[in-house]
């Protein structure tokens, strides 16, 4: 039997990767990758971020894709347990938040069950950085008192308790933010239109969050049918709260370099509001 070397150098850290944009790497998460005898990565985790591995990591892709596991949960356990009991500095690398959609639970219950000290450390979490990119704030106190998280897979569940969350979700003081929403965005629209949403919520498909490959559809719950299909992971968010990036995106149909981000010269008109009704998708694109 392997004997247990648990000093705090062989303690496990679940760590968060971020979005994409390597600049939005904890410190923390940095020193860690730096430090690494081996690296297990989920598939969403982007090449800039690895190559800050150091010399002598070993660096592992575990991730799975479209469905299509490389590597089964349980071998991730028991690869992160036996480089632990060999003494190696592993680091669990996940997309974004490790506790978000990130199977963060299952590996901190097959750690502990094998006695092995771990840490997590929190990254940004794709709706996080998709908010910035649009510059609108989750929550409003004058719109939005509460963020809901969903997985677009379990929402798309055609099950009784899946139908009464929407009714849950469907609340205009909420920002809803659904992880992995597939190709069928129409499904959620009627969902939430048939639980009570008005049709001019604003609903924005944000891909690719943070990165330079980042694209933006902006409509409402009832264009939601007119935004393109992308196979890029993408999050979808809907809410009152997401009013300026609709205002914004809507009302300048055409690329944009940051600085007339900020301030396009329909906004300064204001004539934003004109094209607010229109249940059209534009799809631009976020200039690094
Ligand atoms: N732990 C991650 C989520 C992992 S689940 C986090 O906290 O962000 C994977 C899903 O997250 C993707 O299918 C997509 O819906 C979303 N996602 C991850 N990174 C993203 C990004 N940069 N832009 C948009 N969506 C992203």
């Amino acid at each position: 039997m392997l004997e247990k070397i648990t000093s705090i150098d062989t303690k496990v850290f679940l760590v968060g990767a971020g979005p994409g944009d390597p600049e939005l790497l904890t410190v923390k998460a940095h020193a860690l990758l730096r430090s690494a005898d081996l690296i297990l990565h989920d598939d969403l985790v982007a090449p800039p971020i690895l190559s800050l591995a150091g010399p002598q990591a070993m660096v592992v892709n575990v991730g799975k894709r479209c469905g299509v596991k490389k590597t089964t949960q349980p071998e991730i356990n028991h690869m992160m347990i036996a480089a632990a009991r060999h003494g190696m500095r592993v680091v669990r690398l996940k997309s974004g938040d490790p506790g978000i959609f990130g199977r963060l639970a299952e590996e901190l219950d097959a750690l502990e069950a094998a006695g092995i000290p771990f840490e997590v450390v929190p990254g940004i979490t794709a709706a996080v950085a998709a908010a910035a990119s649009l510059h609108v704030s989750l929550t409003d106190r004058r719109k939005s008192s509460r963020i809901v998280i969903v997985s677009g897979h379990r929402a798309q569940e055609n099950t009784h308790a899946a139908r009464s969350d929407w009714k849950s979700l469907a609340r205009e003081d909420t920002t809803l933010v659904i992880y992995m929403p597939g190709h069928h965005l129409s499904g959620f629209a009627q969902e939430l239109l048939d639980a009570g949403l008005p049709p001019a919520t604003p609903a924005v498909l944000v891909s690719r969050a943070s990165t330079p490959q980042q694209r933006q559809c902006c409509t409402t719950l009832a264009g939601l049918h007119t935004v393109p299909r992308t196979d890029a992971p993408a999050i979808l968010l809907i809410g009152s709260s997401l009013d300026r990036a609709a205002q914004r995106i809507n009302a300048t149909p055409h690329l944009l370099t940051p600085d007339e981000h900020l301030t396009s010269p329909l906004q300064a008109i204001g004539a934003a509001s004109l094209a607010h009704s229109t249940a059209d998708a534009h799809e631009r694109r976020i200039l690094p």
